[in-house]
């Protein structure tokens, strides 16, 4: 059936500055981590996309290595682009990353500019773009001269590859140092992705200041720690849960006694605001205007609608916010 966008997608959204640059992000960005490889089911693929669309969720962020199979995450959002989103290119905004292992050998994997420029040439054709928004360094690589992977970010930006670069999982002193290089080339750093949720919350110590000052938009991945911040686990683990259908990156033994504990008390909470805890958790990240959209996962469509909630609410007490490091530090 041909796909035809909501007329009101753009009405409920927010749209979010992203640091000092001409982009706006809409408050909640969609990840295509799980749920879109070819061990997925192509038409739910499909509906996840078409639904965060219809409530103005433009961007869409994807790696090279996203699957499984590695690359068919990519392959599989290029064959919905092509049947649902022709005449809708221009009101997206799409990102992919090199970093991780893609392909054997030296040349297929950290930072060297062989890896990343052959990387995004693949993301292009696996995708049928000409060119992403966003490409990004995943993470920093240990070997290769800093120097040399910013050099390959700015000349795949000249090459009109990609219109912007970001990095992820840098931390702060490797952040400022790319970012000054960046600046250096002529090519600024739009944004940064980190680990970043209630549970996870590294970024505070020094990264976020670093991005604030230097400009540099903040996107945090796995916002609800990859479903651990709902209610979902409270009574077991449900047969359709990431823990169950998936079990490589979260798995039973992250479901401890005392995770449990602390769910339940910041459910609780999460009750107190008329917020699910999956609201609350990502209106929590909102709250902090260095944040510029959160980025999430979805394995169903109505969770995409369900989390859309958490804009309704992204105030906090000083109260609140004591309570919530209370429950987490306990
Ligand atoms: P989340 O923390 O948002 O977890 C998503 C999962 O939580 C869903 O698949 C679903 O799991 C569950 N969920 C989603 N919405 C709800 C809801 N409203 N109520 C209850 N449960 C819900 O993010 P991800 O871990 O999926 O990561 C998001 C994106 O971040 C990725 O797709 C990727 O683009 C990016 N990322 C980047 C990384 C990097 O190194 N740069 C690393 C990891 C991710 P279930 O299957 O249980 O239904």
């Amino acid at each position: 059936m041909t796909y035809q966008p909501s007329s009101e997608r753009y009405k409920n959204m927010d749209y979010r500055r992203c640091g000092n640059s001409g982009i706006k992000l809409s408050a909640l960005s969609l990840g295509l981590w799980h749920n879109f490889g070819n061990v997925n089911d192509f038409e739910n693929s499909r509906n996840l996309i078409q639904t965060a669309f219809d409530n103005g969720i433009n961007h869409f962020d994807l790696a090279n290595n996203y699957g499984p199979p590695p690359g068919s995450a990519e392959e599989n959002f290029g064959k919905i682009l092509k049947q649902d989103f022709k005449n809708y290119r221009d009101e997206m905004i799409i990102s992919t990353k090199a970093g991780y292992t893609m392909w054997d050998g030296p040349y297929g994997d950290w930072g060297s500019k062989k890896y990343l420029v052959s990387s995004l040439d693949q993301s292009l054709k696996r995708m049928r773009l000409d060119y992403v928004d966003i490409f990004y360094h995943h993470r920093p690589d240990p070997e290769t001269p800093l120097e040399e992977t910013m050099t390959a970010l700015d000349l795949i930006v000249r090459q009109g590859k990609a219109l912007y670069v970001g990095l992820s999982n840098y931390n702060a002193e490797q952040t400022l140092q790319a970012v000054k290089l960046l600046k250096h080339l002529g090519t600024p750093c739009l944004i940064h992705q980190p680990k970043y949720s209630m549970f996870v919350r590294d970024p505070e110590n020094g990264l976020l200041d670093v991005l604030e000052k230097q400009g540099v938009g903040c996107i945090p991945f796995s916002p609800l720690a990859q479903g651990l911040l709902s209610d979902k686990y409270l009574n077991g683990i449900p047969e359709d849960s990431r823990v169950a259908t998936s079990g490589q990156f979260l798995n039973e033994s992250h479901i401890t006694a005392e995770k449990i504990q602390k769910i339940s008390l910041l459910n609780n909470l999460a009750k107190q605001r008329g917020q699910k805890l999956a609201h609350m958790a990502l209106s929590w990240l909102l709250r902090d205007n260095r944040i510029t959209s959160v980025l999430i996962g979805s394995s169903k469509p109505e969770q995409i609608i369900d989390s859309i909630e958490a804009l309704k609410n992204i105030i906090f007490s000083e109260e609140e916010l004591t309570l919530i490091n209370y429950i987490l530090n306990d």
